[in-house]
């Protein structure tokens, strides 16, 4: 459904990023659909700041009640040669082309309908800003669409300032340090797992070099990374596996250049139907169910030191 009110407003919001950013915009479209109006503009670089900036400028716009005047040119080129900074909200204008004014603000050619006065527009509000290949989408509302959508947004803030213990003034505050709490976390148990792992103590014979262990809460990433550091050293078998609440994740893998083992083939044979996963021949990752991971690795342990 083409919306004359979120038309109007989308001009209106576009001529206040031009002004903020010192560019004419290229819009290669605008969507109206009955949840939300999306324009996409094509640009390398668009931030949240530039566009909450624009929406609080519409808005005063919509307060003062700029009107919108509609001027008729030949052609598009006549009037591109009469308003250098036009924009073209349709490339594909032909012959006669419509120019619309929001007073003092903003000149686009254009051929649909508009409002008479921004006013009509009531209420302008940015609903999501994301990145699709070479252009940036921007949803936004106008009038009652837009007023229902900011008191379901309020009420999810204010919903999540309860979750997190915040309130509307220190929320941002509070998620930054959740996240940042959230990192250092995971790196130190990142640390405190590398130990562990690195405490394994190998288990070797004439042949082969094993280093098997079971372990609890691991990052599953960090196991196929020690794996794959210490299979570069001669005649290594790494055997690990991290237990977590349901199953177990397993990583067995050997140095490339050995020769006899078959990782693929001896995680099949002694998994099962308790297991699954896969890989190369010297490199398997999989999932054991959780009561059958200590037997099968034991299993494949005293086949291959056999
Ligand atoms: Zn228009």
């Amino acid at each position: 459904m083409h919306d004359r009110l979120a038309h109007t407003a989308e001009h209106a919001f576009i001529g206040s990023l031009q002004k903020i950013l010192g560019k004419t915009l290229q819009v290669r479209k605008v969507e109206h659909k009955a949840a939300a109006s999306t324009a996409f503009i094509v640009i390398p670089r668009l931030n949240l700041d530039t566009i909450l900036k624009a929406e609080t400028e519409v808005n005063s716009l919509i307060a003062e009640g700029r009107n919108v005047t509609a001027y008729t040119f030949t052609s598009l080129e006549e009037a591109k040669r009469k308003l250098p900074n036009l924009r073209a909200n349709e490339e594909r204008i032909a012959g006669e082309v419509r120019v619309v004014e929001i007073e003092n603000h903003d000149m686009a050619a254009c051929v649909m309908d508009h409002a008479a006065n921004l006013r009509d527009c009531d209420f302008f509000l940015i609903t999501r800003l994301s990145k699709s290949g070479s252009e940036y989408e921007v949803d936004f509302a106008v009038g009652r669409q837009a007023k229902e959508v900011a008191v379901a947004l309020s009420a999810r803030l204010l919903r999540m300032c309860s979750e997190l213990g915040a309130n509307f003034n220190t929320i941002e505050n509070t998620a930054k340090k959740l996240r940042s709490e959230n990192e250092s976390n995971a790196s130190k148990l990142k640390a405190l797992g590398r130990e562990k792992l690195d405490a394994v103590i190998p288990i070797a014979n004439n042949r082969i070099t094993l280093l098997k262990g079971m372990f609890e809460n691991l990052a599953d990433d960090q196991l196929q990374e020690f794996a794959g550091e210490r299979i570069a050293d001669a005649n290594t078998v790494i055997l690990i596996a991290n237990v977590g609440s349901e199953t177990a994740s397993i990583v067995f893998a050997r140095n490339e250049k050995m020769e006899g083992i078959d990782c693929t083939k001896l995680f099949r044979q002694f998994a099962g139907s308790d297991g699954r996963g896969g890989g190369k021949p010297h490199f398997v990752s999989g999932v054991v169910k959780k009561e059958a991971i200590a037997r099968v690795i034991d299993k494949i342990a005293s086949e291959i030191l056999q």
